[in-house]
């Protein structure tokens, strides 16, 4: 069994911030990523609140260089799907994967959290052919047309206003009449001539034959359901933690957010979690960054005060 100092599950920023720091410590360090390095910055058109970038910095672009920086420190960075953990009280902890099975004297966790869905009929039938997740993946199939979101977050302006640039219009559909969202993505988002919102609805179903052609809303003040019709469906409407797998093992809150101290620490000596999927993250990407790097210098600490 392939053994490291530190395993990190997951490579979005809080993962490859915590890499880029336990191997430029020396530490022999595992990532481990199912889907692509970045996480959420990944699927992120524009970054405009992470500091040193006055213009700005694309999502993607940067989840490139983030990668690169770890790997350059020489991170092994696998794509392989974390599958469970086991004997983390012990001074080897094992993680298996759907590949191998890894042992680390060290694990951190920074497996974020992915797109909530709605939860209603017609969503996953539909979802590739109209309905996403993803606005930077998928809102070029949409030039031109008319389009929803469905979410009042920072999400659902900031990926509505992407859109707006490809398409014709974009409706905002809401549950209430009050967004979530920043102030300036707010302000940005009513000023936007191409931003329109249905407050106060909810999306009762996709329809479509193999194609999104409506979504079934229904207006919560009056109750009335109608056909709205779309070319496609945008929707952010949160996120849930990628914390299954870990169930019954570390401590968690309700909503699967696992619960450290500011150090990093789950309670579990050398094993450690950072950024969206810690209660009370901000999710934002300079706090998973922070994180990352408190976690890499927490699990430090850890080894070399063991050795
Ligand atoms: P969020 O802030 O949790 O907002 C989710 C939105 O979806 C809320 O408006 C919520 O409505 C709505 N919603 C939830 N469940 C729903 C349902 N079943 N049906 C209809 N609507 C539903 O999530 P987010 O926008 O994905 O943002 C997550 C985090 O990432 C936040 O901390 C955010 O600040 C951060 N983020 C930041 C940026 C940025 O700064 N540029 C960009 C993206 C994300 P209610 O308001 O009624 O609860």
């Amino acid at each position: 069994m392939e053994e490291f100092d530190v395993i990190i599950l997951g490579g979005g920023a809080a993962g490859l911030s915590a890499g880029l720091y336990t191997t430029r410590a020396m530490q022999k360090t595992l990532i481990l990523e199912r889907l692509g390095y970045g996480g959420q910055i990944m699927i992120t058109d524009m970054i405009e609140n992470y500091p040193g970038f006055p213009e700005g910095v694309r999502g993607p672009e940067l989840s490139i260089m983030m990668e690169q920086q770890t790997r350059k420190f020489g991170a092994d960075m696998r794509y392989e799907d974390v599958t469970g953990v086991e004997k983390l009280e012990e001074p080897l902890k094992l993680v298996h994967t759907t590949e191998a099975t890894y042992a680390g004297k060290t694990i951190i966790i920074a497996t974020g959290g992915s797109h909530k869905k709605l939860g209603v009929p017609g969503e996953d039938e539909l979802s590739g052919k109209g309905v996403s997740y993803c606005a930077v993946c998928d809102g070029n199939f949409f030039k031109g047309e008319d389009v929803v979101v469905v979410g009042g977050g920072d999400a659902a302006l900031d990926e509505g206003g992407y859109l707006t640039g490809i398409v014709n219009k974009v409706t905002v559909i809401h549950r209430r009449d009050q967004l979530r969202a920043s102030k300036i993505l707010q302000e940005r988002s009513f000023d936007n001539p191409k931003m329109d919102f249905l407050w106060n609805h909810v999306v009762e179903e996709f329809q479509g034959d193999n194609q999104l052609e409506t979504a079934l809303v229904r207006n919560l003040k009056t109750d009335e359901v109608y056909k709205f019709p779309t070319a496609g469906a945008f929707i952010y409407i949160g996120f849930e933690s990628n914390s299954g797998f870990l169930k019954g093992q570390v401590s968690m809150d309700e909503f699967g957010h696992i619960k450290t101290n500011i150090s990093m620490e789950t309670g579990i000596p050398g094993v450690y979690a950072c950024g969206d999927i810690r209660v009370d993250s901000d999710r934002q990407l300079g706090n998973a960054v922070g994180d990352g790097i408190t976690a890499a210098l927490t699990a430090y600490k850890y080894i070399t005060e063991g050795e």
